[in-house]
């Protein structure tokens, strides 16, 4: 996969455009995947989630294909905790895989921006 920095849309949460963003990594659910793009703000907050994690001895990686409501944090906008969660896809960043979880209205919200997006997603 090329990693490389292009202009574009962050996907994440500052969610500015016209920015540099690097890809992260699809995002899969139902109806189809989106390729996550984020600015290099956004990738060190989610690299300092990552490390929270790996400090408190979770395993960051969980195993492919849960696709099930359970409750935990959301990773996207609303960053409440103790929700039902849907793992969204895993992006992956110096060297770890990265779940990223969301809740149903941060999803919605994600959905809304693919389906805003998709005539402009390259097919690569
Ligand atoms: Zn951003
Ligand atoms: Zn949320």
């Amino acid at each position: 996969m090329q990693r490389r920095w292009a202009l574009g849309e962050c996907w994440l949460w500052c969610e500015r455009t016209a920015v540099p963003v690097l890809w992260l990594g699809p995002a899969l659910w139902e109806g189809g995947n989106a390729p996550i793009h984020a600015c290099s703000w956004c990738i060190r907050h989610l690299e300092s989630r990552v490390r929270g994690v790996l400090t408190r001895g979770a395993d960051p990686a969980p195993a492919p294909g849960r696709r099930r409501w359970a409750p935990g944090a959301c990773w996207l906008w609303c960053q409440r905790i103790a929700l039902p969660t849907l793992l969204l896809g895993t992006v992956e960043h110096a060297g770890h895989q990265v779940p990223l979880y969301g809740c149903d209205a941060c999803i919605q919200r994600l959905e809304d921006k693919v389906r805003a997006a998709l005539p402009y997603v390259p097919v690569s």
